[in-house]
């Protein structure tokens, strides 16, 4: 099921566009299954979690976080993670540099905007992210690179409410390029899209879409 599964989302994938499986809560079995069908690249949302499936599976995996991060969980994930999509404050970017320094690694990272209309999600607006990269100690971050955005959309039906936020999102992304990141190819990621809205995520420019029930089954957080 789930190499079919990733067959058929792979159809609709655009060259360009990254394919993160999002594995969380399912066992290393299933991720096995993918890795065995070619995928690489898989998307975790707690550290412990991801720390424990990376040990026991395949080393050319390339895991990226993409969960809320707290600052105390982030030394299990420094040593290997290749992506932390979801940076949403200064403060959290400074302790993933501080973790990163310890280990001598540059850890890639997008900033996460808050896009949708539900209070509950995380992330920065677009004034908060200018603050933070025109300040001083991020100056001083040698440690983290920012290699673009990311987003998660309401979660809704409603088609047009779903595109607004990923074109918000996109001009998010422009409007920081120009401004900050204009001579750095790094910064070229939109991480937006998940298994129920990532077409329409990727017609207004996402680069990584973050896909989970669509290739692994739906969740069951009660176990
Ligand atoms: C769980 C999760 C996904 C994947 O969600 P699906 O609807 O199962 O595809 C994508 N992004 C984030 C941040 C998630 O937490």
């Amino acid at each position: 099921m789930i190499k079919e599964n990733l067959e058929q989302i792979r159809a609709t994938i655009p060259s360009g566009v990254t394919l993160v499986a999002v594995s969380k809560t399912k066992p290393v079995s299933d991720l096995q299954e993918a890795y065995d069908a070619g995928q690489r690249i898989f998307g975790e949302n707690h550290a412990l979690e991801m720390r424990d499936k990376h040990e026991v599976l395949p080393r050319d995996i390339q895991w990226h976080f993409i969960g809320h991060l707290q600052t105390n969980k982030i030394k299990y994930i420094i040593p290997f993670v290749t992506l932390i999509h979801s940076i949403d404050t200064a403060n959290l970017l400074e302790a993933v540099n501080k973790e990163a320094k310890k280990h001598d690694r540059v850890v890639d990272c997008l900033l996460q905007f808050h896009i949708a209309q539900e209070e509950t999600k995380f992330g920065l607006t677009l004034d908060e992210a200018r603050q933070l990269l025109e300040s001083d100690i991020f100056k001083q971050m040698h440690n983290i690179r920012i290699c673009g955005v990311m987003g998660m959309a309401t979660f809704t039906d409603d088609e047009a409410e779903v595109r607004k936020e990923f074109k918000n999102l996109k001009t998010v992304f422009d409007t920081l390029k120009k401004e900050y990141f204009a001579d750095l190819p790094q910064f070229k990621e939109v991480s937006m899209g998940m298994s129920e809205d990532y077409p329409i995520a990727i017609e207004e420019g996402a680069t990584l879409v973050r896909i989970g029930s669509k290739i692994f089954g739906a969740r069951n957080y009660n176990v």
